[in-house]
């Protein structure tokens, strides 16, 4: 099983396609070592994420405690403070790193509200490598104002030896959004055709799989159904700053239980999380995150293996690359049928005062007071 702990809802970015930062959560607040103590072992990629998780002054303890937890241990941070990773990683090199970058310098610095961001990153997963890091790599939320960079991006990634995790906009409880929309939907997901073509031109079967994740953002962005259904609160889940436990980090009705004042068995076998799991399997959203994608592409017979519908996906693919055919997206992605969306323009926070927009979450109790926004729909 997955799991993504959301540390912090603090953060240090001012992104225009997430609201974390405009919602930050107060310390003593979040969730504790003592509570993430209570994990069990075993997960397979246990993602510590945020807001930023290096704003956690108990990080490095925090990661002594989780890295035994799970085959992979992997921080999500917006590379700010890559300096801050450095200990971790001299202690552990294969602790997964990825740092946001979403596209040259100005439109990454735009779209993150970041005033040296690009820099910053880039400098930082030098340093990471220079510590001895070893699964080292950038994050790209794929967007109308960054879509066109895709490729350059991977390249960078390429030249630097690192990797590249994609994904794309989302309404989610996680970001405080539910207004996030394609201005052109169709030009976005012609965009990831080409770096769908490049991973599946490479010699690594990891990038060969994630040309087929790509080919499912196509879908998540054209408006269509997923590629394969949702897996939520049996293959992973979410724990948010307050330490409760969610099935998704999309949607706000979904709650599995609350680790500080249950058990991890006790939260995965209750009620709720039987519930929650009836309504995933009625789910109509069209949301397609790594963590969902990934854990979806998974056999459940052999985890280790993916299904079968990626496996053959994977090979005809690679085959036309190689012998020099184009990828039929025809065949797999039906352009004509388009979903409608509403005109939300976005903005971006650079160089622009914030102080006004951002509100402490203070004497909050319930997940209802936490997302306000109630309703986060993908379609
Ligand atoms: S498909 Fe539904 S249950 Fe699954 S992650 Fe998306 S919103 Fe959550």
């Amino acid at each position: 099983m997955d799991l993504t702990i959301i540390s912090t809802f603090r953060c240090n970015s001012r992104c225009q396609m997430c609201y974390i930062w405009k919602n930050p959560t107060e310390p003593k607040d979040e969730i504790s070592l003592e509570t993430v103590s209570k994990l069990p072992n075993g997960f397979d990629n246990l993602n510590f994420s945020g807001g930023e998780p290096t704003l956690r002054k108990d990080l490095s303890e925090l990661v002594d405690e989780l890295y035994p937890k799970a085959r992979i241990l992997e921080i999500s941070s917006n590379g700010l403070n890559p300096e801050r990773l450095v200990p971790i990683i001299k202690r552990y090199p294969d602790i997964k790193v990825r740092f946001s970058m979403e596209g040259d310098e100005a439109t990454s610095n735009a779209i993150r509200g970041e005033k040296d961001g690009f820099q910053t990153k880039l400098n930082g997963i030098r340093m990471l490598k220079e510590a001895g890091g070893t699964d080292l790599g950038f994050a790209m939320v794929i967007q109308d104002e960054n879509a066109e960079q895709l490729v350059k991006v991977y390249d960078l990634a390429r030249r630097e030896g690192v990797e590249l995790a994609t994904s794309t906009l989302h309404n989610a409880w996680q970001f405080y959004k539910n207004d996030n929309y394609f201005y052109n939907r169709r030009k976005v997901a012609k965009e990831v055709e080409s770096l769908i073509t490049e991973m599946l031109k490479t010699g690594k079967v990891k990038n060969w799989f994630r040309a087929y994740l790509n080919l499912g953002l196509i879908e998540k962005i054209l408006g269509h159904d997923r590629l394969i259904p949702c897996s939520a609160a049996r293959d992973f889940a979410f724990i948010d700053p307050w330490s409760d436990v969610w099935a998704c980090n999309v949607r706000s009705d979904l709650p599995l239980g609350n680790l500080a004042r249950q058990e991890w068995d006790e939260i995965m076998n209750g009620e709720q999380a039987a519930a929650a799991r009836k309504k995933v399997d009625a789910c109509t959203q069209n949301c397609w995150m790594v963590t969902t994608a990934r854990t979806a592409m998974r056999s459940r017979l052999i985890p280790q293996l993916p299904k079968l519908g990626p496996m053959s996906w994977v090979a005809l693919n690679k085959l036309r690359v190689t012998l020099g055919r184009k990828v039929d997206f025809g065949a797999y992605v039906d352009y004509g049928h388009v979903k409608d969306s509403p005109l939300v323009p976005r903005t971006s926070f650079l160089g622009r005062k914030v102080k006004s927009e951002i509100k402490v979450q203070r004497d909050l109790a319930t997940p209802a007071e936490h997302y306000p926004l109630a309703e986060f729909v993908n379609q």
